[in-house]
């Protein structure tokens, strides 16, 4: 019911006939709202003039900045009795930006939901078990209302409470999660010490990874210590939140719903397209939206587009994981560097723990760089002749990633903060006085 095979493995020329098609309906649309009325009237855009992909270049780009300038309603395009919910992205400085929705934006986003759901194997017999937040932040009710339009039994327990968390798993067997990676690692910690066996103890299959861009490692660790299949989900709020690319079973890249969404990567200094399978930044269109459409957004996220067909048969073409944002850009010591990276050292050597964090100061007017890292337990209490090898051991890895020389500090489990929402990996003290 959810594998839309015609559209979904569309030939390619028919897909992009297909998003002219849309793209037209779209600029008709988005026409109606303060602002696009103005811009299409300058730059002499009709739904009419765009009859190829390429047209897209003469609509300009629509940036964070621009939809603050455009707060609240500068563009939304249907009458205010047409809109039923609201979305805020986290922003923590300066005023918010808020995306509109009518019913059907509603109902189109949980079909894409339960169509990246159905892509892994979740059927209406699951019962899944969401872990994210809910409420202004996209990605708790986003997933909560398509695994409902699949049919599973949800459970919305939101982020927090662990122990309450394996009490709903064990008492409704649960078989799906969807949880941010961070509060994974700290969850199978915490299962760990209450010695609990995902793999005997629970009846999880699967878990769906989102709202924070993570390591290949990451992924691995959470499979390897709940027994499950995790997959990597994307979305941003601008294009509703989560439901925009999604891995298929292959877990090779995420399939962009192309009938949704038009997808142009970018240079981000230059703008100009980057070369097939080059990295670049993520630019989206919405195709269908009629609350606020949205064109050319520039995302900051930084990824490639793979160029291979997918085993899978789907045509819409996939996404790697995300490299960073280009808001996350470390530049240390005049090297630039995602942290990220850092996270995919960290995670590929054994003797970490769950949790990591990166300070970066100006001493002298030279930048420092500590890497703090939890180590498990044993190792911790053991030898010093291991521990220095351990910390030689990260400093050489770290170094040959990011091309800069760390200092780096093994300390005990669990002394840094934990987090239940986004971990704040970064504290940069560069830039404050004194
Ligand atoms: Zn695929």
């Amino acid at each position: 019911m959810y594998w839309d095979k015609e559209t979904e493995t569309m030939g390619r020329d028919e897909l992009e006939a297909l998003q002219v098609q849309l793209l037209q309906k779209s600029i008709r649309q988005a026409g109606s709202s303060p602002y696009y009325g103005r811009i299409f009237k300058e730059e002499g855009i009709t739904p009419e003039s765009i009859t190829t992909l390429d047209d897209l270049g003469r609509i300009p780009f629509m940036t964070k900045d621009l939809l603050r300038d455009n707060y609240p309603y500068g563009l939304v395009a249907v009458s205010k009795e047409q809109l039923v919910r609201l979305h805020s992205s986290s922003g923590t400085t300066g005023r918010p930006t808020v995306i509109f929705h009518t019913g059907n934006d509603i109902a189109e986003w949980a079909g894409l939901i339960a169509r990246c759901m159905y892509m892994t194997g979740v059927r209406a017999s699951d019962v899944f078990q969401n872990m994210m937040g809910y409420g202004l932040f996209t990605g708790g009710i986003g997933f909560h209302y398509g695994a409902e339009r699949l049919g599973a039994l949800v459970i919305p327990a939101g982020p927090g409470n662990t122990q309450r968390q394996i009490m709903l798993m064990q008492e409704f067997e649960s078989t799906v999660l969807h949880i941010i990676p961070s509060y994974a690692l700290h969850f199978i910690k915490s299962l760990q010490e209450l010695h609990i066996d995902p793999r005997k103890d629970l009846h999880i299959r699967m878990a769906f990874l989102g709202a924070e861009p993570h390591s290949e490692e990451i992924r691995q660790r959470i499979e390897d210590a709940l027994g499950v299949t995790a997959y990597n989900s994307y979305g941003l709020s601008e294009m509703n939140g989560p439901g925009v690319a999604f891995e298929c079973t292959e877990k090779d890249g995420m399939h962009v719903w192309e009938d949704s969404y038009i997808l142009e990567v970018v240079n981000p200094d230059t703008l100009k397209p980057v070369k097939d399978g080059e990295e670049g930044e993520l630019v989206f269109t919405t195709l269908k939206r009629e609350g606020m459409p949205i064109l050319r957004y520039r995302s900051k996220d930084l990824a490639c587009v793979y160029t291979e067909p997918c085993a899978c048969g789907r045509t819409h073409r996939k996404i790697t994981r995300i490299k960073g944002r280009t808001d996350d850009m470390l530049i240390v010591k005049g090297v630039n560097m995602y942290p990220v990276q850092i996270e995919k050292v960290l995670m590929s050597i054994p003797e970490v723990g769950s949790n990591y964090q990166i300070v970066l100061d100006r001493k002298d007017f030279n930048d420092h760089m500590t890497v703090k890292v939890e180590i498990s337990g044993e190792v911790f209490t053991g030898e010093m002749q291991q521990l220095d090898h351990l910390k030689k051991t990260i400093i050489e890895r770290l170094r040959s990633e990011i091309l800069i020389t760390p200092k780096v500090d093994l300390v005990e489990p669990d002394s840094l903060p934990k987090s239940e929402g986004k971990a704040v990996r970064v504290i940069d003290n560069r830039h404050q006085w004194g």
